[in-house]
């Protein structure tokens, strides 16, 4: 038996968050392989049509939190990185029910969508009774499993810059299998070059360390150069990037992931003429 509340508004949503500890419930797909006590609550979120919505407008494309994989698969408004990374999540039945905010709140960093929130510097918004708050993603993660939300509060939207979302792009997702695998290493990578000068580049790596990497002060080593000032900082750039990537040892060895990470990589640059 499941206990809970199905909210079908915001404001009704809230309400309840602020006065019981109920779990957000979105898809469901990570909640319920998990076990917890007989009298846990649930606040259902799926009939809650402002956490749908998918739009675009002149600065940013925007998502609910709600909005399942297939929904976004669906629209013509998703960016083509973000659906390269969700075509390669579970299968379509756990994609018709699993939400992007979900994957996010799940603070996995194998959690594949949220690779691309993080290369991208998708902003996510964050409302409860008493206000909205609109944090960087990376700001949101403060360890495995952990995620800066305070009791009360709901992740509503995400807002992905339009100068950002539709850049030249490398998505890899290396698993145990072609498909519904759960990433081993994964690894995003976008970047602007404009009359053979660098005004972009982002790098994001996922399931290596307890979060998701991004270290956007070492990808600004070739922000501003031209490709061939970028041949001469490569060095120096892969040198770093190999230090701050650090894997986890687990079922995936350490040295394999390093090595992944620093080959897909190597290619984006190459990919890049660097
Ligand atoms: C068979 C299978 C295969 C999978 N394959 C992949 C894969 O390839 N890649 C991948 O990344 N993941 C995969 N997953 C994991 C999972 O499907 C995703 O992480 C999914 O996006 C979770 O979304 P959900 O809506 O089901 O989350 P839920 O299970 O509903 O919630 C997950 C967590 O987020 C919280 N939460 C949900 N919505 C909100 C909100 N709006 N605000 C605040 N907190 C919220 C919940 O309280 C809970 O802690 C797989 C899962 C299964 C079962």
């Amino acid at each position: 038996m499941v206990n809970g509340y199905a909210p079908s508004g915001m404001r009704e949503a809230l309400d309840i968050l602020s006065k019981t500890s109920a779990i957000p419930y979105a898809g469901g797909t990570d909640l319920m392989i998990q076990e917890v006590p007989a009298d846990t609550n649930y606040l259902f979120l799926h009939r809650i049509r402002d956490l749908k919505c998918i739009t675009v407008d002149a600065e940013y494309f925007i998502c609910g939190a709600c909005c399942t994989y297939t929904e976004l698969l669906n629209s013509r408004h998703t960016p083509d990185l973000l659906k390269e990374a969700i075509a390669r999540i579970a299968a379509p039945a756990i994609r018709n029910t699993a939400t992007i905010g979900g994957n996010v709140a799940n603070a996995s960093p194998k959690a594949d969508a949220a690779l691309i929130l993080m290369v991208t510097d998708t902003l996510v918004r964050i409302q409860s009774k008493n206000g909205v708050r609109i944090v960087p993603i990376s700001d949101l993660y403060l360890g495995r499993g952990q995620i800066d939300l305070l009791p009360g509060e709901l992740i509503t939207e995400f807002w992905m810059p339009n100068n950002r979302a539709h850049l030249p792009h490398s998505y890899e997702k290396v698993g145990g299998r072609k498909a519904l695998a759960i990433s081993r290493v994964s690894f995003a990578g976008i970047s602007d070059v404009s009359d053979g000068q660098i005004t972009h580049f982002a790098t994001a790596f996922g399931a290596v360390s307890d979060v998701i990497i991004r270290r956007p002060e070492l990808d600004a080593l070739l922000i501003g150069k031209s490709i061939e000032e970028a041949k001469v900082a490569k060095e120096e750039y892969l040198a770093k990037m190999d230090e701050t990537l650090v894997p986890i040892q687990g079922r995936v060895s350490a040295a394999y992931r390093k090595a992944v990470c620093m080959n897909f990589l190597e290619d984006f640059l190459a990919k890049n003429g660097i």
